[in-house]
């Protein structure tokens, strides 16, 4: 069958758009990157080695914007960074809290495009869902990402702006002194604490693809892991792939973190519809890189998404296909069915709860944990998955091809 469907667009790989004022933004650079940009400001090897730790300390781990608050920083010698350097943040374009806690963010870059995060808090954790691009090049039919044709891939900032923004909207960065100030020592300031936080998890399931964007993904996480920084552990962090597989064991590898594979599917025809990449990393190859994935293991499951579509995806066979393909290939695995959250113009329905909860059912009978992911925040659409969908007014052009290609699907 020949499927409908734009042709890929390309990410632009893009320099930092420069500042207007010349200065440069350190949100999101390494401890060596940051030592780097100050030796090129003129200071020398030792200094510049110090006050990147220092800055990064301040930047990362206490969520400071400002040089001047910089309190083991010479006063004197604050204006010579402010001069050159700032701390920025994403810019916020739109802010929503749902009924149900869930709060979602629209986003801007300094090049005008938007893209988006959410926070959805649970009694005993909070998870930041976080973008990696604008847009995806994938075409999966049921996301309304990969409808947006403009691609582009988020820098390092980017990436690490939508956890520093969330600290920041959730007031989670640590008060009071920390030790070893050289000046400006205030004894009354609270005592520093780090616990009882909100924001305890990052996914990487908003906008895009992350092992298409993978320099930057792996960048920015190991900014977020870095113990004197953001300090998030690696196995509170997971990046979910639509089944990019060579890319799969560097990811294992290089950033370590907990992997969901977005499967949705256990036959070829319907993967290849669903998840087009399937055409170019089948089944078996995807799932022979979940068993070679580095690090998984009965304690750290790899799991797997499971989007329910009505008639599509969902009978008791796929069910049982899905247990079978899970044993053969003796995976740590777990299963999240993901109810189908519609957007104007998707061909597919959801399916029926009692269809859900069979599916799930026959997961669970044979040991395999199978939870059934209650949709949050539906009021301000804000389903990982489907980001941006009520901010962006559709073109014409846009609505007209959506509903070109669902005739040609159904018909
Ligand atoms: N590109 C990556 C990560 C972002 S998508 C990936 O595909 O894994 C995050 C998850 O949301 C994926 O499992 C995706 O399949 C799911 N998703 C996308 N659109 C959805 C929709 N309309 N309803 C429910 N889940 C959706
Ligand atoms: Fe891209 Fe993931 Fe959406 Fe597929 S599901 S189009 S890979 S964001």
């Amino acid at each position: 069958m020949q499927i409908p469907g734009h042709i890929d667009p390309v990410p632009v790989p893009r320099a930092i758009t420069p500042r207007e004022d010349g200065r440069v933004d350190l949100l999101g650079l390494s401890r060596d990157q940051i030592r780097a940009e100050l030796e090129s400001a003129g200071l020398d090897a030792k200094q510049a080695k110090l006050r990147a730790k220092q800055i990064f300390h301040w930047l990362y781990h206490r969520g400071v914007t400002d040089f001047d608050a910089m309190t083991d920083i010479a006063k004197a010698q604050r204006p010579f960074f402010a001069e050159r350097f700032v701390i920025g943040r994403p810019q916020v374009v739109e802010a929503q809290v749902s009924s149900d806690g869930t709060r979602k963010w629209l986003l801007r870059s300094d090049d005008g495009q938007d893209y988006e995060m959410v926070f959805i808090p649970d009694a005993d954790r909070g998870t930041l869902c976080v973008s990696s691009q604008v847009g995806c090049t994938l075409n999966c039919r049921f996301c309304h990402t990969g409808t947006m044709r403009l691609v582009r891939n988020l820098t390092p900032g980017e990436i690490v702006g939508q956890v520093m923004l969330a600290r920041d909207a959730l007031g989670e960065w640590p008060k009071g002194t920390m030790a070893a100030s050289d000046e400006d020592e205030d004894d009354d300031a609270p005592q520093y604490s780090p616990d009882g936080r909100m924001l305890t998890n990052i996914v990487m399931m908003g906008m895009g693809e992350p092992l298409y964007n993978f320099d930057n993904v792996r960048d920015a996480l190991k900014v977020v892991m870095d113990g004197d920084g953001l300090a998030l552990s690696k196995r509170r962090i997971t990046l979910s792939t639509s089944g990019v597989v060579p890319m799969m064991a560097r990811a294992g590898e290089e950033i370590g973190v907990n992997l969901a594979v977005s499967l949705h599917a256990v036959t070829k025809d319907v993967r290849d519809e669903i998840v087009p990449i399937n055409r170019k990393y089948g089944i078996e190859e995807l799932l022979s890189a979940c068993a070679a994935y580095p690090g998984a293991n009965n304690a750290r499951r790899i799991t797997f998404e499971y989007v329910m579509l009505a008639g599509k995806n969902d009978s008791d066979e796929d069910a049982r296909e899905l247990v079978r393909l899970i044993r053969h290939y003796k995976l740590p695995a777990k299963v999240n069915l993901i109810p189908f959250n519609p957007w104007p113009g998707a061909i597919y329905e959801c399916s029926s709860p009692e269809r859900v909860r069979r599916f799930s059912e026959i997961i669970f009978e044979a040991g395999i944990s199978a939870p059934v992911r209650t949709p949050r925040g539906r009021d301000i659409a804000a389903a990982c998955g489907q980001l941006k969908t009520q901010a962006t007014k559709m073109s014409r052009a846009e609505l007209d091809r959506l509903a070109e290609e669902k005739q040609a699907a159904l018909g």
